[in-house]
Formats: C-alpha cells, structure tokens, sequence
C-alpha cells in the first residue's frame, strides 16, 4: 500500500470515508458542547447537534458533487447522499419542513443541470418521502428498531437506485453492487451511532451528577466552586461588581427530629424550588446552588449592595410564606441571610466567601430569621 498503488477495494475506503464524516461530526459536537456546558448556558446541546449534524452533511453532500457534476459519473455519490440523508433524518431527527427539503432537492438538480430531466424529478420526491419517513420513524419507540430501520433503508434505496440505473444506463450487475455496499454502510453506521450515542449518554450523566445535587435539583458545590472562581476572575478584569447572597434554613434540626429526616429532605426540596422560581422571575441568569446540607447560595455577577437587598429580601420573604405540606402536616420554616460585595481587598474567592458567611453567621447569633448586608 504505497502512495502510488493504492490496493485497497472502494468498499473499504467507502467504510471510512463515511465513519470518518461521521467521526468528524462528533468531534465537533463533543468539543462544542464541552464549551457551552463550561459556561453554563442553558441546555441547548440538543439544537446544537442537529446544527453541526446538518451543516457536515450538507457541507459534505454538495462540495463532493461538485466534483462530478455534469459528466457520466453524476450518480457516484448516490450511496454517500442516501447515507447522510438517514444520518440527519434518522439519527439527528432534525425535523426539516418538508419544502425545505423538496427545495434543496431542486437545487442540488440545478448544481447537477438535470432539472430538464423528468426521472431527477421523480427521484427527488422519492428522496423527500425517503426523509418524511425516516424522520416519523426515528421518533417512534418500537420493536425491532434495527429491522425497522434496515427495512425502511432498503425499500427506499432500492427505488431511487433503480431510477439513478434507468438515468445513466447503469447494469443490473453494478446496481446490485452498490445496493449490497449500500446495505452494509447503512448497518455499520447504526452500529456506530449506537456506541457514541451511549458514550455520549454516559457523559451527559456523569457531567450532571457530578455537578446537580440529586435531592434538589439545583446546581451542587462543584458548580458554586467553579462558577464563583470563574465570576471573581472576571469580575477582576472587567471590573464589574460581583455580589453574593447566602441562605441556611433555621433550626433545620428541629425539622429532622420532629417529623423524620423525609420530611426534612421535602423541606429542602420546596426551599430550594421556591427561591429557584423566585430567581427565575427576578433575573433567570441567578443560578441557586446548594452548598451544604441547608445551606444555599447564589452568585450575582453585575450586581452591587443596592441591587443586590431587594433580591435577598424577595428569596427571604419566598422562603417564609413557604409552607410544606408532609404527611398532612404543615411545616414552616425561616432562613438566616448573609449578604457582601466583592471588594478591592479579596485576593482570592475564599475571601469574600468568608464575609458573606460572617454576616451569615451574624444573622444566626443575632436572633436567626434575617438578613445581614455589610
Ligand atoms: P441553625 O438555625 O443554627 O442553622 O440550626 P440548624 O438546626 O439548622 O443547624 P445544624 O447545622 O445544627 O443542623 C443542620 C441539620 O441539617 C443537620 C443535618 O442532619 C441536617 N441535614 C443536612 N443535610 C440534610 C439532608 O439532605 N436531608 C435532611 N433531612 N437533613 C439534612
Ligand atoms: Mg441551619
Ligand atoms: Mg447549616
């Protein structure tokens, strides 16, 4: 296998040229996601694959017809454009008006001058149908999806083959060649979509255990570590105000030992929902993130003391009218607030968390049920 002479059968390089494209796209996706999640945006990662899906397929469908448009090869990439065409329906289920597609149809006709041609024209609606099917069929969960999804792959190739076969006289020899290669493609490529899906599912998983707390469903103290030195950091080079509230429910002792630690985990879960709701409706980029046990904390980027009361003032008022129901009995609970401003004298994030926790602190020796800003 020298430079020179290249030994190896079209099929294997077919195998991965196709794996390759779809390696490429993962690549993408991976190194992509990994960014946004970084910088905690909200979860877009499902728009994102079905944007970097659709742009390497459609990227890779018309700059390799390019290279045959016009001449007695047009047809060559048939298999490659069947392939990419289930990739997008199928696997990325990127849900395309129909028209949309009917419209790329005719302009991938004119890219290859056959619009005159009534046989292209038949072939693009079977092309369209082939994509409305593999799309409905992707979003149904049945039995026998492989068989499903091998049956459906075949009929439609199949078709659209033999309308390619009558266009440019091919033999019967070479269309039961490229269906069989075809055939195979299609099967490897679910089987590697498969695997990297689960590999993906495995880290979307561990990502959000290692950075969700499980009781309450808000972000855990990895995350408040992370985000808080990745706030002070910016907040030092934009010189932007950076503040911080911080919340522990009083006597949650009481709640354990009167009613049963369950209750107590429901307490927790309402706190943290309320005051979540209550972010959401002041400013939906404050993000609550349980740092102990019943302690919560919130981050505010941009904000400064005056802006930062009424905020506090609201997550406290939240938490008070609270009343959590467990086993028929109401229980009511307060919280202890601490409330600072980063200033020019903390040199580092522990610094300025400290003083949010000592005027936390001062709340509690002060009588509990209040909030401290200093
Ligand atoms: P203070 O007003 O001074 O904060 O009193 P407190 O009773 O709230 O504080 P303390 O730190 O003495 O007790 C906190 C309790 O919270 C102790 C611990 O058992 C309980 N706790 C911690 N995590 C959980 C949890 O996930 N579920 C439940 N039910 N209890 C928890
Ligand atoms: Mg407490
Ligand atoms: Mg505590």
């Amino acid at each position: 296998m020298a430079w020179s002479v290249w030994l190896v059968p079209p099929i294997i390089t077919s195998v991965f040229f196709v794996l390759g494209v779809i390696t490429l796209y993962w690549s993408i996706f991976n190194w992509v996601t990994a960014r946004v999640q970084a910088h905690h945006e909200p979860n877009t990662v499902k728009k994102i694959q079905v944007a970097i899906g659709t742009a390497c397929a459609v990227v890779s469908i018309f700059a390799l017809q390019v290279i045959v448009r016009g001449s007695h090869l047009a047809w060559t990439f048939t298999n490659f454009q069947l392939l990419l065409l289930i990739f997008v329906a199928y696997f990325l289920q990127l849900r395309i008006p129909y028209w949309v597609i009917l419209i790329s149809g005719v302009g991938f006709m004119v890219l290859n001058g056959n619009v005159s041609a009534p046989l292209s024209w038949v072939y693009t609606i079977v092309f369209v149908l082939f994509y409305v099917v593999s799309y409905r069929q992707s979003l149904k969960l049945n039995r026998w999806p492989f068989a499903r999804y091998m049956a459906i792959a075949l009929v439609f190739a199949l078709v659209l083959w033999f309308l390619v076969k009558q266009r440019y006289s091919l033999s019967w020899g070479n269309y039961v060649t490229e269906i069989a290669d075809y055939a195979l493609l299609a099967a490897l490529m679910y089987g590697y979509f498969i695997i990297q899906n689960k590999d993906r599912r495995i880290k979307d998983r561990l990502f959000q255990s290692a950075n969700w707390d499980a009781l309450t469903h808000v972000q855990n103290y990895a995350a408040f570590d992370r985000a808080i030195g990745y706030q002070f950091q910016q907040s030092l080079e934009h010189d932007h105000d950076l503040s911080m509230i911080m919340f522990d429910i009083d006597h949650f002792k009481r709640v354990n030992d009167g009613y049963g630690h369950l209750a107590g985990d429901e307490v927790l879960k309402q706190v943290a929902s309320q005051v979540t709701d209550v972010l959401q409706s002041l400013d939906p980029s404050l993000i609550l993130y349980r740092t102990g046990g019943e302690e919560f904390n919130i981050i505010l980027p941009g904000y400064d003391l005056e802006q930062t009361r009424p905020i506090a003032g609201q997550v406290f008022h939240g938490v008070q009218h609270l009343v959590v129901t467990y086993n028929e009995i109401d229980i009511q609970v307060s919280i202890s607030v601490g409330v600072s401003r980063l200033v020019e004298t903390d040199h580092n994030p522990l610094d300025f968390y400290k003083r949010v926790d000592a005027n936390l602190y001062h709340s509690k020796q002060n009588g509990r049920q209040q909030i401290t800003v200093a």
